[in-house]
């Protein structure tokens, strides 16, 4: 099965917009095993619209159209579309009372320009839209799907989701495509293939298809595989994830697409203990993690952010000694600062981070990158010493995510 994705609008081709429609689509069309063999952007005039409708519709069975569906008058991607396909606009009763209910959530009338939305190609199915006026549109003729569909991102998604692919298994024999995603932190790209190289291959030889996403601290690993029968590739599928497991406990958190900060908040609400922080190189960013997840509150307290020495003294009462005795990166204050974060904060677990992010402030004896992390909880403290890399904010990513796993493990 083939398909094309045409975006329309000047916006795009001037570089005003990027045109995150078409990777939106591509993806979920890939994903449902659909292979997309063209992408077009066009700008908003009759001749291009119907030039790359044409050639995409003699290239594929699906064609998605995105964009151009407003009132105003530079969109004309629907007059243009019912002079393709021959057909006549009608007014679409179940569309326009769609449009006058927008509206009146708002406690606004309809204007004429706003009805004219509920104007459709008479040969089409037209397509609710839930969060805007445009509807989308749903034309089938000679054996090829035409699909268009409003240039707002978020009307698009949800139609595309809720609507559009539905639609499409119906009209399609669509494979079964499944996927399961494994999450990683603290083991690289190269040394995690090389550890799992053997597994990779049994499942390549089942017919599994492995993708290493990496981010800076982070492997996201995605077995996908298709076939016919979706019990059978769901249990393939377990089976594979149940093989690797084992080969990469140290460094999963999750088998599922979720973030470190939320694994790690569903094992603290679920025993009960808070969390609090003291963060010198990473400036926040622990504390940035942990309350971008909502609910954090029931669990996280708060953190001392102590980045120059007197801070270090003046808030977390680190003595003047063991800061000029050990540095300030070191294990004695940073083990200093997480035993004192959690007796002042009063949480059951504090982590606290201290490290040279870069670029200047490097030694031969402590060079850039290097970040000592500790963690403080009722059977004691651990110090660990990490040597990250020479970038800034790289280092200050993967030393945060590397605080919250060592958590995370604790809490097994
Ligand atoms: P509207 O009712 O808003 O006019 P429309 O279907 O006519 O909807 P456009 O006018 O083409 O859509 O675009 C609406 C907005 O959606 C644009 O301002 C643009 O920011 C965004 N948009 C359009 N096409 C894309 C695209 N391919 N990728 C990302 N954003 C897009
Ligand atoms: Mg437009």
């Amino acid at each position: 099965m083939k398909a094309e994705i045409i975006t329309i609008g000047d916006e795009l081709l001037i570089g005003q917009v990027i045109d995150t429609n078409s990777a939106f689509i591509g993806a979920e069309l890939t994903y449902n095993g659909i292979r997309v063999v063209q992408r077009t952007a066009v700008s908003d005039t009759k001749e291009a619209i119907l030039g790359a409708l044409d050639a995409a519709r003699k290239r594929a069975e699906i064609v998605i159209i995105t964009g151009g569906l407003g009132p105003t008058k530079d969109d004309i991607t629907k007059v243009t579309l019912a002079e393709y396909f021959r057909t006549e606009l009608v007014m679409n009763a179940e569309v326009l009372a769609d449009v006058e209910l927008f509206f009146s959530k708002f406690g606004k009338t309809v204007s004429d320009v706003n009805r004219k939305q509920a104007l459709v190609p008479a040969s089409c199915k037209a397509l609710r839209n839930f969060n805007g006026t445009a509807p989308g549109m749903w034309f089938d003729a000679e054996g090829v799907v035409v699909v268009s569909l409003p240039g707002v991102p978020y009307e698009m998604k949800s139609l595309f989701s809720e609507q559009v692919l539905p639609l499409l298994r119906q009209r399609f024999e669509m494979p079964v495509v499944l996927q399961r995603t494994i999450m990683t932190q603290g083991i690289g790209e190269s040394v995690l293939a090389e550890r799992i190289e053997q597994w990779e291959d049994e499942i390549t030889a089942a017919g599994m298809k492995l993708a290493y996403l990496p981010a800076p601290g982070i492997v996201r690993l995605r077995v996908m595989i298709d076939g016919a029968d979706r019990e059978h590739c769901s249990t393939l599928l377990d089976d594979a994830v149940q093989k690797l497991l084992p080969l990469i406990e140290k460094w999963t958190f999750a088998t599922e697409d979720i973030s470190l900060p939320v694994a790690l908040g569903e094992r603290l609400k679920a025993s009960g203990k808070t969390l609090c922080t003291a963060e010198s190189c990473t400036g926040g960013y622990i504390a940035h993690l942990i309350t971008g997840v909502p609910g954090s509150s029931a669990y996280y307290l708060g953190s001392t952010l102590t980045y120059a020495n007197k801070a270090k003294t003046d808030l977390l009462q680190i003595p003047q000694d063991l800061i000029q005795n050990n540095g300030a990166v070191s294990e004695e204050v940073v083990t200093a600062m997480a035993q004192q974060a959690r007796k002042i904060i009063g949480a059951d677990y504090a982590l606290a981070t201290s490290g040279i992010a870069g670029p200047d402030g490097g030694t031969a004896e402590k060079p850039v990158g290097t970040v000592w992390i500790a963690l403080a909880g009722p059977d004691g403290t651990v110090a660990q010493k990490f040597l990250f890399g020479d970038n800034r904010e790289r280092n200050i990513t993967r030393a945060a995510l590397t605080a919250l796993m060592m958590l995370y493990k604790q809490l097994a």
